[in-house]
């Protein structure tokens, strides 16, 4: 979406910044909601989406419930993370997203996974790159669809990391 005009007291444009999110859902039509949620992201100010991956199908991990569907999105953002995150944030629960518990089957999760090339260590609130991406074939093989260069900043290239997940059922809708 367009930038808003800064508001008052606002530090000013900011270079804009390239961005991964990773999409899940497991209830209901997933495949359906995951389409929306690359139109809000899109629509999200300040923020447009230069490349969404295709739609994938993955075992649930740690959670209970049917199949999730999988996807990236690659997003250029002029927020800053914590803007980023609170306005996927607000998307997750226009979605209905409720957190009944730990790992709960979700109509709808976004995950914040690589902001450029920072490290953010501000837990609970938000970690990134994200801890668990890179042992997530359903979230590196997305990925590196959309962003084949892909780099974990303290880890390294996507690529290399998803050769040791070929066990991980991760497959194209
Ligand atoms: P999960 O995605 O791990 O299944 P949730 O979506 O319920 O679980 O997120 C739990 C919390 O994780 C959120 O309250 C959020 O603030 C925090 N969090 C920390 N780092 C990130 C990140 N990189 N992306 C998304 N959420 C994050
Ligand atoms: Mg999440």
């Amino acid at each position: 979406a367009p930038a808003a005009p800064p508001a008052c007291g606002d530090a000013g444009p900011r270079p804009p910044v390239r961005a991964a999110i990773g999409l899940g859902a497991n209830l209901g039509d997933a495949a359906g909601r995951l389409r929306a949620a690359f139109l809000r992201i899109d629509a999200i100010p300040s923020t447009r989406v230069l490349a969404k991956s295709g739609l994938w199908r993955s075992a649930p991990v740690e959670a209970s419930g049917p199949d999730f569907h999988n996807a990236v999105a690659i997003v250029e953002t002029r927020l800053d993370a914590f803007a980023l995150l609170d306005a996927l944030r607000r998307i997750e629960a226009g979605a209905g997203r409720e957190r009944p518990y730990r790992n709960a089957p979700r109509t709808l999760d976004l995950d914040l996974l690589l902001y450029g090339e920072a490290r953010i260590d501000a837990p609970p609130r938000l970690v990134v790159p994200h801890p668990r991406m890179a042992g997530r074939a359903f979230v590196l093989r997305p990925l590196l669809q959309v962003a084949p260069d892909a780099t974990i900043p303290g880890i390294g290239p996507a690529a290399d990391q998803v050769d040791a997940l070929a066990g991980q059922r991760a497959d194209p809708v």
